[in-house]
């Protein structure tokens, strides 16, 4: 019997506490060592959907054992003052992982910040070289929120060689580099977004879909093959009733008779975002003490 069959509907809160119990493990064995992992976490201005973000990352780093360095910024930060900090954090040694929370200020240039972050302390995965090191299947760090969808696949169906997944969405955040880690786990992969014909047609081809859209309940049974997985990225705040609830891309009631496997929203796909960034804070750690071995860096500490 697959391992779909008993799953039906994916917990993506109960993997984010594996995920992140096994983080907390191996920085054990890393304090143990000697060593704590870093994480600086870099808010500007005072969105506020951002503040919450930032807080529960530092939060969950805490509660894992990872250090955590809190820059709250205002929203006049310019551009030089963030480059600046950016400067001291990559060549900070306490600091294995840096993150900038997004949006910025319309003021501050994103490309050129995130472009400024080392690429072995990019713990999003959005520095150009990751960007093009995992479209090369180099083993980079990745963005989190792909890579908590591929864990959720993973654990749900195994092997994906030779499944034929559909991305709906093609951002630099969600859509492109999830096709690039499907790809690069063997799957046929389509990539469909707002200007594609017979957009029904091909997510009705999916073995597994991937929905990363923003709009509440656009894909609906219709659009599923039964016995589709479906990983449903999309997070939408909609009136039911007077009451605020928040929904999925994927119509979830309509489409679980027909699907094999589904994430609902919330408890799917959201709670592997923050327990991926852990993993690649150490990840970070680890590519770093690689590069020192390497002597592509300087050594961090007396040695
Ligand atoms: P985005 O707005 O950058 O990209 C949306 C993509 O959807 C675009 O590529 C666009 O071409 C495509 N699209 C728009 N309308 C479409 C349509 N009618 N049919 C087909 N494709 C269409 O959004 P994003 O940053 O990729 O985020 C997508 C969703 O995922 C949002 O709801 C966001 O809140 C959510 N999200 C969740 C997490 C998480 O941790 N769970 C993380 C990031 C984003």
């Amino acid at each position: 019997m697959s391992a779909v069959a008993s799953v039906k509907i994916i917990d993506g809160k109960a993997t984010s506490a594996r995920v992140l119990a096994e983080v907390r493990e191996q920085v054990l064995a890393l304090r143990e060592a000697g060593t704590q992992p870093g994480l600086a976490v870099v808010l500007v201005g005072s969105d506020a959907a951002s503040q919450v973000y930032v807080r529960n990352k530092v939060l969950r780093a805490e509660e894992v054992g990872i250090r955590s360095f809190e820059h709250r910024l205002p929203a006049d930060t310019t551009q030089d003052e963030l480059l600046r900090l950016i400067a001291l954090l990559n060549a900070d040694r306490a600091v294995n992982g840096i993150l900038v929370q997004l949006p910025l200020p319309a003021h501050v240039d994103e490309h050129q910040v995130l472009q400024a972050i080392s690429p072995l302390k990019d713990v999003d995965g959005f520095h150009s070289a990751n960007v093009g090191g995992l479209a090369q299947g180099r083993d980079v760090l990745t963005p989190c929120t792909p890579s908590g969808c591929m864990r959720l696949l993973h654990d749900t169906c195994g092997d994906l060689s030779g499944k034929h997944a559909v991305v709906v969405g093609r951002s630099n955040i969600v859509g492109k580099p999830m096709a690039a880690l499907l790809l690069q786990a063997d799957c046929t992969v389509t990539v469909v977004h707002s200007r594609t014909r017979d957009l029904q047609v091909l997510c009705r081809q999916a073995d597994i879909l991937i929905a990363a859209v923003g709009k509440p309940r656009l894909i609906d049974a219709d659009w599923l093959k039964p016995g589709a997985i479906v990983i449903d990225v999309g997070i939408n705040r909609i009136e039911v009733e007077g009451r605020s609830r928040l929904v999925g891309d994927v119509d979830f009631e309509a489409a679980l008779p027909q699907v094999a496997a589904i994430t609902p929203v919330p408890g799917g796909v959201g709670p592997m975002t923050i327990a991926c960034l852990m993993k690649n804070t150490l990840l970070a750690l680890d590519l770093q003490q690689q590069a020192v071995r390497e002597e592509r860096i300087p050594c961090p500490s007396p040695c």
